[in-house]
């Protein structure tokens, strides 16, 4: 979003105000140019023969967005049934699919393997279980290199203590089993976690992989996960994709010619992909001073955006139906009967009730993650393409909030009798 003669645009001169008006507050905005530039950016940051981007559906999961990737040439990387689901709702065909569940049961993954997606496998037992029930089913294996890497410990995944893939140190284990089970292995796959920085991790990450590759003959791909950092901050740091590209082409290339083959070279990213497209619209319900604080309480909370409470994580906040006035300092909070809030001590252009605030980097985990709690419904979400908005989810109302809610029979008889 621009700020441009003192308003706030989006691409093709949307203004953000008119939807807030349109749609009502609280509102979320998808602008399809960013994720459009952030693919291409992605896309033409590695040299190899084959690249393949799985967006990361999970991020964020509006068909409309599935169907806007797909248009764009992206696979999709999902991470449960409902997603394969989805994804095959919005058009991806199977093959464009890779399911990378974690935890999950055996006979989920079967249901996968029924609409033909890629199965990517991350833990022994389910290795072992797998290759006994679906031996001609070729898998990936998520391998966990032991790279410490990632913003948080929350989201970081592939440290030693990791739930997420098999140890690297457990290679021989899975050899046995590709061995008496007779399973191909088509792929090998990382994911380190979000919000890594470096590119050295990831190369460290990628010889781990080239070095496990040659236990297998038939390879078709190496993912290689995601956790680019997005800046959330103005001059915040972010994952220096260029920089990135050119060196791991550079060892990927060179692996393909030793390996004899030119495989695919996987990413699947979400959040670089959808965070910085997103914005989230909400309005100034109350100005309250204490003897401490400046408190702008908005019509939004946790259950519509828990980035912030969960992660500590930081969205700026800018005041976009008063940006040109003076900063003055507030903590920005939400509505929900608990330590709701959003933002302290910051810095924002005088926040008067009625003004409406907008987050930035509001399309990764924001939407997806929302939730009914304090029985709120949950936003509309508008998707803006090419200077036109379009309502691509309708905001909640009380029939939502009842749909799978079943009356027991012997609690509407008392309310009916008295
Ligand atoms: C969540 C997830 C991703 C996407 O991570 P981002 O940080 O959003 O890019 C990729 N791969 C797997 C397996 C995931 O679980």
């Amino acid at each position: 979003m621009e700020l441009n003669n003192g308003q706030y645009a989006l691409s093709g001169g949307v203004d953000p105000l008119q939807l807030a008006e349109r749609y009502d507050c609280p509102l979320y905005v998808y602008d399809s140019a960013i994720m459009q530039r952030q693919y291409h950016r992605l896309q033409k940051a590695f040299k190899v023969k084959k690249l393949k981007i799985n967006y990361a559906c999970k991020a964020l999961t509006n068909i409309n967005v599935l169907r806007l990737f797909r248009q764009l040439g992206s696979g999709l990387d999902t991470v449960s049934i409902q997603e394969v689901w989805l994804g095959l709702q919005a058009g991806f065909s199977p093959q464009d699919i890779i399911y990378t569940p974690n935890c999950v049961s055996l006979e989920e993954i079967g249901m996968a393997v029924e609409k033909g997606v890629k199965i990517n496998i991350d833990n022994l037992s389910i290795l072992e279980q797998f290759g006994h029930d679906f031996p001609n089913v070729p898998v990936c294996i998520r391998v966990n290199p032991h790279i410490m890497a990632g913003g948080s410990s929350k989201i970081s995944v592939g440290h030693i203590d990791s739930k997420f893939g098999i140890s690297i140190h457990q290679m021989p284990h899975v050899l046995r089993i590709v061995e008496a089970t007779g399973i191909q292995v088509e792929g090998l796959h990382m994911h380190t976690g979000s919000d890594i920085l470096d590119a050295e991790v990831f190369l460290r990450g990628a010889e781990i992989l080239f070095n496990a590759a040659h236990h297998f003959s038939n390879l078709e791909y190496i993912d290689f996960g995601s956790g680019f950092k997005v800046p959330y901050k103005p001059n915040d740091i972010s994952t220096d994709i260029e920089d990135l590209g050119e060196k791991l082409s550079e060892r990927f290339n060179a692996f393909c010619a030793d390996y004899g083959r030119d495989l695919s070279l996987i990413f699947e990213p979400g959040k670089f992909l959808v965070s910085e497209a997103g914005y989230f619209l909400a309005k100034v319900n109350v100005v309250k001073q204490t003897t401490s604080n400046v408190f702008a309480g908005l019509d939004s909370g946790l259950n519509h955006l828990i980035r912030p409470m969960f992660y500590d994580a930081y969205h700026r906040i800018t005041n976009i139906s008063n940006p040109a006035a003076k900063p003055r300092i507030y903590t920005v909070v939400g509505y929900i009967c608990e330590t709701d809030t959003f933002g302290v001590n910051r810095k924002i252009s005088e926040i008067r009730e009625g003004d409406i605030l907008c987050f930035h980097n509001a399309g990764a985990y924001c939407f997806s993650m929302a939730s009914n709690y304090n029985s709120r419904f949950r936003p509309a979400e508008v998707l803006v393409h090419k200077g036109q908005d379009y309502l691509i989810r309708r905001r909640e109302t009380m029939e939502d909030i009842l749909r799978n809610q079943m009356e027991a029979e012997f609690l509407t008889e008392k309310i009916n009798a008295s």
